[in-house]
């Protein structure tokens, strides 16, 4: 594969390089073959065991999937950028994301940490100013970035698969590291929970760049304030019919999409705690002299509890069902992702917070970050608690050079070794 340096994945050089050269490719939701490639060619050469393809999802639950066109043209480009063929066809159809699994030489515990490898669907700035710009790494691939980190997020737990793999004498128990797609839209975490990725899980450790907070030394041991969230796709199908000779025979289905966003908008908001709705799409194409056959809906709900999330939901069906109703329409729809709310288990963040004193580099450490939006590590550290482990999400500070998800993002370097450093001390200490 035509890529940065082979040579020990735990140094900073080489970190800082494959945050670049992910960077340089970037790959949306179920779609992140090369990325995983990467992380399973390097993780296989340093000889570290990694599970792939379809052991690791539960197809029911792989929500938000492109379309097999979509999907065909993914894997293309990923064999043309030099992927192994036979990696590629094991994980054909989606089956993207790994998991690495690292035995310590003393009996323990099982702990799991989370990464996740997708990029946002924006085109990245290439304004001669930006580090991406100026250093030769800005996306090659049109109409797509790595807008939130999650380069950093990937090379970060390829970093840390390669330390705990040189200490693995040192080590107890089992460590997991999950590097899991499709985290935009929230679709990848329920299908690697259902497929049982985190079964056994004592403790999960998931982390995040920056989020707003800065700069590189100081670091969250928990978060709170994740909203539980569904995002959905809406099919309205109704009748087409010529505008001037029968328009008493179509069923117009643009109007029931219409009357259905301004009553979707319009459904009272919780008094329970916050909760949000919004429909970020109404695509339907017709001739002017023709009734719209069909329409299509993108919306997503959020609440600040799973409860008010799910009152948004119910609400949110009720009202599309009944405007498809009135203008004699039918509707489809289909759920493309989801997010719970969970907050940080407090005693495994105190114990973070006690690991995180010693660490030279961690200059401030906060208790808890709020959070104030969705993430699918929620989907992850449900499942652990419930089993009875603890689960905490890490919020490691850096300097932004714009907003998470905008067209000029990027973040301090710097963060990398810090965040490896941090992940390697707690997998070695918590168990
Ligand atoms: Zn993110």
């Amino acid at each position: 594969m035509n890529a940065a340096p082979q040579a020990v994945p735990s140094k900073p050089d080489f970190i800082t390089a494959l945050r670049r050269e992910l960077h340089h490719y970037p790959e949306p939701a179920w779609m992140e073959y090369r990325t995983t490639c990467r992380v399973v060619e390097l993780l296989t050469a340093l000889g570290i065991p990694v599970r792939y393809g379809s052991a690791i999802h539960s197809r029911p639950h792989m929500y938000g999937l492109p379309s097999p066109a979509a999907d065909e043209a993914a894997l293309e480009r990923a064999r043309q950028e030099g992927c192994d063929g036979a990696l590629l066809a094991a994980m054909a159809g989606g089956y993207t994301g790994c998991v690495a699994t690292i035995d310590g030489a003393h009996p323990g515990r099982t702990l799991a940490v989370r990464v996740d490898l997708d990029c946002n669907t924006l085109p990245e700035s290439l304004d001669a100013d930006r580090l991406p710009v100026r250093e030769g790494f800005a996306s090659c691939h049109d109409g797509f970035m790595h807008a939130c980190g999650h380069d950093g997020h990937t090379a970060i737990g390829l970093a840390l698969a390669a330390q705990l793999w040189d200490h693995r004498q040192e080590l107890h128990g089992q460590v997991r590291i999950i590097f899991q797609p499709a985290e935009e839209g929230l679709g990848g975490g329920t299908s690697m929970v259902e497929a049982g990725v985190l079964d056994g899980v004592d403790i999960l450790l998931g982390s995040h760049i920056s989020m707003g907070l800065a700069p590189v030394g100081t670091v969250a041991a928990g978060t709170h304030g994740f909203l539980a969230s569904t995002k959905m796709d809406v099919l309205i199908h109704g009748r087409g019919a010529h505008a001037g000779v029968c328009p008493e025979e179509g069923r117009n289905a643009l109007a029931a999409a219409a009357a259905a966003v301004t009553n979707l908008l319009a459904i009272s908001r919780s008094g329970q705690g916050a909760s949000r709705i919004n429909v970020g799409s109404l695509v339907s194409k017709a001739g002017r002299n023709v009734i719209p056959p069909e329409a299509a809906l993108s919306l997503e709900t959020r609440g600040a509890t799973d409860e008010i999330n799910r009152y948004m939901e119910d609400a949110a069906l009720r009202v599309i069902d009944a405007a498809a109703q009135m203008y004699g329409c039918t509707v489809e729809h289909r759920i493309m992702g989801r997010g719970d709310c969970t907050d940080s288990t407090p005693e495994l963040a105190e114990r973070v917070m006690e690991i995180l004193r010693r660490i030279p580099g961690v200059k401030e450490i906060l208790p808890s970050f709020n959070f104030r939006a969705s993430e699918d590590i929620t989907t992850m550290m449900r499942r652990v608690q419930t089993q009875g482990g603890q689960a905490t999400e890490l919020i490691f500070g850096a300097e932004i050079a714009a907003p998470h998800h905008s067209e000029r993002f990027d973040f301090d370097e710097a963060v990398l070794p810090l965040a490896v450093r941090v992940l390697t001390e707690l997998a070695l200490s918590l168990n």
